[in-house]
């Protein structure tokens, strides 16, 4: 099924009034495009429990804190079309940035506590600018129901925290991170590999998953944490952001398992960030 590229919110509004009116669960998944195996998986969670699914592509200005990074993030809205169509997919949005952010804008959305830990501290300004995207989406679509991967999982805990805080009356979903046969976690950014970089690039899974297995044994974080940062600087990596043990629900910095546990790191690659985290233990 070919689903209708809709660029305007009052085309967008002139569908869903139809659906909200005959009591439809409205399913959205906000992407910035460069669709892989990860956003696909959001969509057949969308469809399974919605009866009508709306994928957003908007690569999000507001949430770039680097313009070199904006300006080379993958646009593949064709491919992205395509790559839909085998999904039961009711609407594809792709506002422009005058349909976002129309002149005089002057909203942000900022949640504390939060977001003032890892990326929140590597990328100033970053989740205020999905805060209020995310809140516009959630507005703009009427959406029941949204869809989020926890390959992101401060932006998920994020988006989840502001839509109870604002009384939005949405449900989001939290889906498994996607990736690669060899480990690498799905990610646009990952098409900005080398093909050396590629090489290496699983390593990152590869060594959180070891301190993951080594403090459910029983090891001491920091200790596994020092080898594990050894191994990733001898394959290339050229800065570690962090590598960090954090409560799941309110992202605490932990140094033991105690209560539901997850690691969560952000490093270099050849000029490339890439992040993950992982469950530690259950
Ligand atoms: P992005 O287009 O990178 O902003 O991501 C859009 C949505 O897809 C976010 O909710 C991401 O967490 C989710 N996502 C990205 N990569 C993956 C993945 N590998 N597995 C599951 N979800 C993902």
């Amino acid at each position: 099924m070919t689903a209708p590229i809709v660029r305007s919110l009052s085309e967008l509004r002139g569908m869903t009034q139809d659906w909200v009116r005959a009591g439809e669960r409205i399913g959205v998944v906000p992407t910035m495009g460069a669709l892989h195996d990860g956003h696909l998986s959001l969509v057949a969670a969308a469809e399974k429990i919605c009866t009508r699914v709306i994928v957003t592509i908007f690569v999000n200005p507001r949430q770039f804190n680097n313009s070199e990074d904006l300006a080379n993030y993958p646009r593949t809205e064709h491919e992205d079309a395509r790559k839909l169509e085998r999904f039961a997919v009711d609407a594809i949005y792709v506002p422009d940035g005058d349909q976002m952010y129309p002149g005089g804008f002057a909203t942000t959305v900022s949640v504390s506590g939060l977001t003032e830990v890892m990326d929140g501290v590597y990328r100033p300004g970053h989740f205020e600018g999905v805060a209020t995207v995310v809140a516009k989406l959630f507005a703009q679509s009427s959406a029941s129901d949204a869809f989020f991967g926890e390959k992101d999982y401060q932006q998920l805990q994020v988006v989840r925290r502001m839509a109870r805080d604002l009384d939005i009356p949405i449900t989001v979903h939290g889906c498994p991170t996607i990736r690669e046969i060899d480990g690498l976690a799905m990610s646009s950014r990952n098409l900005l590999l080398s093909d050396r970089a590629r090489v290496n690039a699983p390593l990152l899974f590869e060594q959180m998953e070891e301190i993951a297995e080594g403090v459910v044994a029983g090891g001491d974080f920091a200790a596994l944490r020092t080898a594990a940062v050894k191994r990733l600087e001898a394959a290339n990596f050229t800065k570690i952001d962090y590598l960090e043990m954090r409560a799941a629900d309110d992202l605490a910095l932990l140094n033991a398992s105690m209560r539901p546990t997850r690691l969560f790191a952000a490093a270099w690659l050849a000029g490339v960030r890439l992040i993950d985290n992982i469950a530690v233990g259950g």
